[in-house]
């Protein structure tokens, strides 16, 4: 047994002994932190064990995004006040592709509060802020961990179950594009399709089902992007903006940005490709992309945020001038 899966069933052990269980995703969710938490809570559920399984993340309010709001399983989320307000603690709260407490938002009281608390992770930069700790930078997306302790609760991965798991998988492995697409990412995926689940439902309702308000938002973003074949000792750097100016003017929530990043970065010319969005307190936050050479997870540390060596983000400030600044210096250093 290795010491993964000793951990794997010490985290089954621990959940299914437990009578209330919270399973939380980080803030601003992707498919792989949301859809971790749905199957899990999903495959509890399927064990009628009457536990009391809440599925939450931290933002307030909590909106789920809408490329997730296909994902299965939402009688089981609950916003951080009706947490705060149920006043019991919970006997275990999971997080999942969670890489720093501050990460859970306005649910880290929740978090600690509880008597055991468990971190599932793949980010390398974990330190491991759990009472029990599965971290494994080696899995192409938390999803496959989770579908490892899915199997130890000795659960029947059912199409719902399946489809958060792939949801998860398809978003960490850029649909199985990215260097984090591994022979087990093939397994696991076939693994889920023969459930009979419905991956092509997935994979639209994720990738191929915008509002033509977000296409124009698109194509704004991208007319004004600037290349900068020079940067990073003539690698290339490509960066844009999405502006709430834009978006108000189009009628697109902040969700609508999350696309732009990735055709920015099909740009041959740069290893590094950056967007830099507005939220709608005029906060700037960054989604890095790095094709191999640029570690942009250590990029995004520099500047307080986090995420993995080829897709990593941070929060900056009000400043876009000092935003675009911080990022080009902080990419000057780490190479
Ligand atoms: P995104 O560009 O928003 O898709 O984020 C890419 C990856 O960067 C995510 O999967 C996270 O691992 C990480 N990340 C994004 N924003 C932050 C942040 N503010 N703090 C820490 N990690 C982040
Ligand atoms: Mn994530
Ligand atoms: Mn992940």
């Amino acid at each position: 047994m290795t010491a993964t899966s000793k951990v794997v069933e010490q985290v089954a052990v621990r959940l299914r002994a437990a009578r209330r269980v919270l399973l939380l995703a980080h803030v601003t969710p992707d498919a792989d932190a949301l859809g971790s938490a749905l199957a899990l809570g999903l495959a509890l559920e399927s064990l009628k064990l009457e536990q009391h399984i809440v599925v939450s993340f931290g933002d307030d309010p909590m909106v789920v995004p809408r490329m997730l709001t296909c994902l299965p399983g939402a009688h089981l989320l609950a916003d951080c006040h009706a947490i705060a307000a149920d006043e019991q603690p919970f006997d275990v709260a999971l997080s999942c592709d969670v890489s720093t407490l501050n990460r859970l938002g306005a649910n880290q009281d929740a978090f600690l509060a509880a008597q055991t608390s468990i971190v599932v992770d793949h980010h390398a930069s974990n330190t491991g802020f759990g009472d029990i700790n599965l971290i494994d930078p080696s899995a192409p997306a938390n999803a496959v961990l989770v579908l490892q302790i899915v199997d130890a609760l000795g659960v029947v991965v059912t199409e719902e179950i399946a489809q958060a798991i792939y949801a998860g998988l398809i978003t960490d492995t850029g649909n199985f594009k990215f260097p984090a697409t591994n022979p087990a990412a093939h397994l696991v995926a076939a693994r889920l399709l023969s459930t009979g689940m419905k991956h092509d439902f997935i994979a639209r309702k994720m990738y191929d089902d915008d509002d033509f308000a977000a296409v124009q938002l698109l194509g704004r973003s991208l007319a004004r992007s600037v290349l900068d074949r020079e940067a990073l000792h003539g690698t290339g750097f490509v960066w844009t903006t999405v502006t709430t100016e834009d978006r108000a003017a189009l009628g697109v929530s902040i969700d609508g940005a999350e696309r732009v990043i990735d055709t920015l970065r099909i740009t041959s010319e740069a290893e590094v490709a950056c967007v830099f969005k507005e939220d709608d307190h005029g906060i700037w936050k960054i989604s890095l992309r790095s094709k191999g050479a640029v570690d942009v997870g250590l990029v995004a540390q520099t500047l307080g945020g986090g995420g993995h060596k080829f897709a990593a983000g941070a929060t900056l400030g009000p400043d876009v001038s000092s935003a675009i600044d911080d990022v080009r210096r902080a990419l000057d250093a780490v190479r």
